[in-house]
């Protein structure tokens, strides 16, 4: 596993969480104790989402994140057909 080397200032707060996050999801296959895959955004960077319906994301790699026109994916317990949020 390769270590990501931050140096003080090189990299923004946002970006060393986004290293950090890829770090413990590649070390894990986990976010948050859930299941994770990655999506590729057309905006050529991948996302990891936590939702059990994607399974087609090996045909279809290339998904647009909420950020860029994505649709918010579905999350387990908040689906649509069951009612949404309680
Ligand atoms: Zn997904
Ligand atoms: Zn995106």
């Amino acid at each position: 596993m390769a270590n990501a080397v931050v140096k003080n200032g090189t990299y923004t707060q946002e970006q060393v969480d986004q290293i950090v996050l890829t770090a413990v999801v590649q070390a894990t296959g986990r976010l948050n104790g859930q299941p994770v895959h990655v999506h590729r955004c057309p905006d050529g960077h991948p996302w990891f989402c936590t939702s059990p319906y994607c399974e087609d994301v090996n045909e279809r790699p290339t998904l647009a994140c909420e950020n860029h026109g994505g649709r918010p994916t579905i999350q387990r317990g908040l689906e649509p057909w069951r009612g949404g949020q309680r």
